[in-house]
């Protein structure tokens, strides 16, 4: 019998087009989806890559194969796909590889409820792909290719719905923002024009290329933006991930905010004593304080979105998110959302008149220090060295390996998407958690280099 490989990792399928990702298996899972998902439509909406028109046109061409028609939202975010999923209770497709390299792509299924489809639902895809037991329909029946262009409107009328707009127009903000040429380039700028704001805009010409800038919103990839805000006549920097479900920003002084560290803010801003709050253990003990001061329950899952998704609809959470941007808040939908974490920043500066170097001094702050290590080998083949290397420590194995020490903590975990290993420092003082993720890199190295040999 053959393995049947998984082919849905953490956040969908990812490869390489061509190589990965060949028109015949893009169409077969095209097959497969229609096969599987239910309804008579299915949305479907791609990010900026260059291979993006290929393989939506491949997986849609073998979606009406099944008989079932597509509405095409064009190119826009995650998060605005998933919207429309929700609001009109019908599954989607989103051909994305989020913040991955740009020769990577990949295939994201949407359950109709807006969320990322569940495990189970994946592997019946996965299973009909591999048995090739697709539903085909005679030529009469096939589905059709509706274009539908106002999704993006619809999207951020909906988040606009849900925060104080007059008051943050009256404040006439001054925004520096940063798509990355990434899927956002329309939809935030929109945004930002319908809240009053003044935009510069920077890297807002949709180039799959991802020539201006890595599409991974880390501090050291958003030079540019650091630079502009810096130069001053600011009041904030914001900059999101190749997809737009995760939104990142610099104070007013052009300093970055850590993702755990916006991540704790908006948490603070919107919970109420009694309130439940989801975040993955990679998340600093920061959010921690925050929710304890406040009266809320914290729960802390596995990292993944959809995992805190999932654990925030059946604890009914207020808001959730992770330490790399992500914000999810449940009033809007049951996903990460780089737009609705924007909105709800510039509406907790505009309700408190406060600047965001004013806003992040107020926190009781941890720090986190990522590294990540090239897995030059299987993570299964250093992992028991590793788990004999730490024994006797204190560990929470919920996800990877969470080590307690006596000032900080570290996390050590695969990668679910590609072949490294993160690595999470946390201490209260910054040189320390740095010193704790690279005592860990190097024992991961040393293990590496022996097992190599
Ligand atoms: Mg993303």
């Amino acid at each position: 019998m053959t393995v049947r490989k998984r082919l849905f990792g953490t956040n969908g399928i990812r490869g390489i087009p061509n190589e990965d990702l060949t028109t015949e298996f893009c169409s077969s899972i095209g097959k497969a989806i229609g096969t599987s998902l239910s309804g008579s439509t299915i949305a479907v909406g791609r990010d900026t890559r260059i291979s993006g028109d290929s393989i939506l046109s491949s997986v849609v061409g073998g979606i009406t194969s099944t008989g079932k028609s597509v509405i095409d939202l064009g190119v826009l975010p995650t998060p605005a796909l998933q919207y429309y999923c929700k609001k009109h209770g019908i599954y989607g497709v989103m051909i994305t590889a989020s913040h991955n390299p740009p020769q990577f792509n990949g295939i994201k299924c949407i359950d109709s409820d807006g969320t990322e489809l569940s495990r189970e639902d994946e592997e019946r895809i996965e299973n009909i792909f591999y048995d090739q037991d697709f539903k085909t329909v005679a030529w009469y029946a096939f589905g059709r290719v509706i274009p539908y262009i106002s999704a993006i409107r619809d999207y951020i009328e909906g988040i606009i719905s849900l925060i104080d707009a007059e008051k943050i127009r009256s404040a006439g903000f001054r925004v520096a923002f940063d798509a990355g040429n990434g899927a956002s380039y329309s939809s935030t700028p929109l945004l930002l024009e319908s809240l009053g704001c003044s935009i510069t805009a920077l890297n807002c010409n949709p180039d799959g290329r991802f020539t201006s800038r890595p599409s991974e919103p880390t501090e050291r990839n958003l030079s540019q933006l650091k630079a502009l805000v810096k130069a001053g006549g600011f009041d904030i920097g914001i900059a999101h991930d190749g997809d737009a479900d995760r939104a990142v920003f610099f104070t007013e002084e052009g300093e970055f905010i850590d993702g755990d560290i916006s991540l704790s803010l908006l948490v603070d801003s919107i919970i109420k004593s009694g309130d439940v709050v989801v975040t993955p253990i990679s998340s600093s003990d920061t959010i921690s304080r925050v929710c304890e001061k406040k009266g809320a329950k914290l729960i802390r899952t596995r990292v993944g979105a959809p995992i805190v998704s999932r654990e925030m609809i059946s604890r009914r959470a207020r808001i959730g998110g992770e330490e790399n941007g992500g914000i999810i808040f449940s009033d809007h939908q049951y996903c990460r959302d780089g737009a609705m974490a924007a909105a709800l920043f510039l509406n907790l500066m505009a309700k408190t008149g406060k600047r965001p170097s004013e806003l992040i001094s107020s926190l009781d702050a941890y720090h986190l220090h990522r590294i990540t290590v090239q897995l030059t080998r299987k993570w299964e083949d250093v992992e028991s060295r590793f788990q004999e290397e730490v024994s006797g420590m204190d560990i929470d194995r919920t996800d990877g390996f969470k080590i307690f020490l006596n000032d900080g903590w570290v996390l050590v975990r695969p990668s679910g998407t590609e072949p490294i290993v993160r690595i999470y420092g946390h201490s209260k003082k910054a040189s320390r958690a740095r010193e704790i993720a690279e005592k860990f890199r190097d024992i991961i190295d040393r293990l590496q280099n022996h097992n190599a040999r």
